[in-house]
């Protein structure tokens, strides 16, 4: 095995996932590394054996953990990287800070970004996956990012580098996002909070918000425009799908397709990621046969399947 770099930060060897993802479920890391600061992180990377996978995680509210776990070093940003400072019409938000906590700073700022307000990720995972919800992505509001590539080099990354599509970037492989910069339109504060407070009331109606998932489990088949920029015409939903497979509440193991919202697959109590992986391949599987409409997963699913 290659030889780790030592850090000014925390590092952990076969560090267990499953209690830092929102589904609870996935097998150890190789090495988890909870960087100091951006100097820390750059000086480990440009250190470590290229051979060696980097895998950046935010709060696993969109990861399935397979049981065997990570063949990688996770590196998993905390203190030191969830600053918010609002100038003019800009957030710039370390990438550890919380979707929530940026759309209330930036409110209070009288800055629009109340889409990030119902997202239960960091903004590192936002950038990555062109999070959105209510008609507004990442792709609408972003300026530039901070990542620190693969090899220690610290770069601007632009919207032309990323390539936003529907949940998608080009991110370049093992980078770690640092820091973004976003816009958002003027807003009185007051009223940019009712709207939070009104999707999270709209969000608790509709959603199993309370439960074990990583929000929706499959994208909706189509009508996404090609830029990832908003616009909410799918005309097929993937729930809908599901309900017509007569899957709704299916069950597999301690996984369950939410009775409230058919695409979110729920950990109801001790499932594991060969459960939730199963489940939600059996529903692919179904969905093709019902309909001729082939699911693509939204959740993404990492590391091996079986514990060795
Ligand atoms: C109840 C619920 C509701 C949800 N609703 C929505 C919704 O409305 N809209 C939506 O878009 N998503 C939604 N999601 C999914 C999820 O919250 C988003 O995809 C979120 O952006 C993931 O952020 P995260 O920090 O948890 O990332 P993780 O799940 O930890 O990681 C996701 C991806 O981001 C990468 N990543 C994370 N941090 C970094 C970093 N610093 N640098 C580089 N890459 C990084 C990881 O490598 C991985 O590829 C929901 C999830 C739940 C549980």
């Amino acid at each position: 095995m290659s030889t780790i770099p030592t850090p000014r930060g925390r590092l952990t060897a076969g560090r267990p996932l499953a209690e830092l993802t929102w589904l609870r479920v996935g097998g150890p890391a190789d090495w988890l590394f909870q960087p100091a600061d951006p100097a820390d992180l750059a000086e480990f990377l440009a250190a470590l054996d290229p051979a060696v996978p980097v895998f950046p995680m935010g709060v696993g509210s969109n990861l399935i953990v397979r049981d065997g776990g990570l063949r990688a070093v996770v590196i998993r940003l905390g203190r030191g990287f969830n600053t918010i400072r609002c100038e003019g019409n800009r957030v710039i938000a370390g990438a550890a800070a919380l979707d929530a906590h940026v759309a209330r700073k930036a409110a209070a700022a009288g800055i629009d970004l109340t889409f990030l307000r119902t997202i239960p990720g960091t903004i590192g995972g936002a950038v990555r996956m062109n999070a959105g919800c209510y008609g507004s992505y990442v792709a609408d509001h972003f300026v530039s990012a901070t990542a620190i590539l693969r090899d220690g080099r610290t770069v601007t990354l632009t919207a032309d580098d990323l390539s936003f599509a529907y949940r998608e970037t080009a991110w370049p492989e093992g980078a770690v996002l640092v820091e973004a910069v976003f816009e958002g339109q003027a807003g009185e504060p007051d009223a940019l909070e009712a709207r939070m407070a009104d999707q999270i009331a709209r969000r608790d109606a509709s959603q199993p918000t309370r439960d074990r998932s990583a929000g929706s489990t499959f994208r909706n088949p189509a009508g996404f425009s090609s830029t990832g920029r908003a616009d909410d015409v799918h005309d097929l939903k993937a729930w809908k799908l599901i309900d017509d497979a007569g899957l709704r509440g299916a069950t597999l193991g301690g996984a369950q397709m939410s009775e409230k919202h058919s695409n979110f697959l729920v950990n109801i109590g001790g499932a594991s990621a060969a459960d939730l992986e199963g489940l939600g391949e059996r529903v692919r599987k179904e969905v093709y046969d019902t309909s001729g409409i082939e699911l693509k997963w939204e959740i993404m699913r990492v590391g091996d399947p079986q514990d060795k």
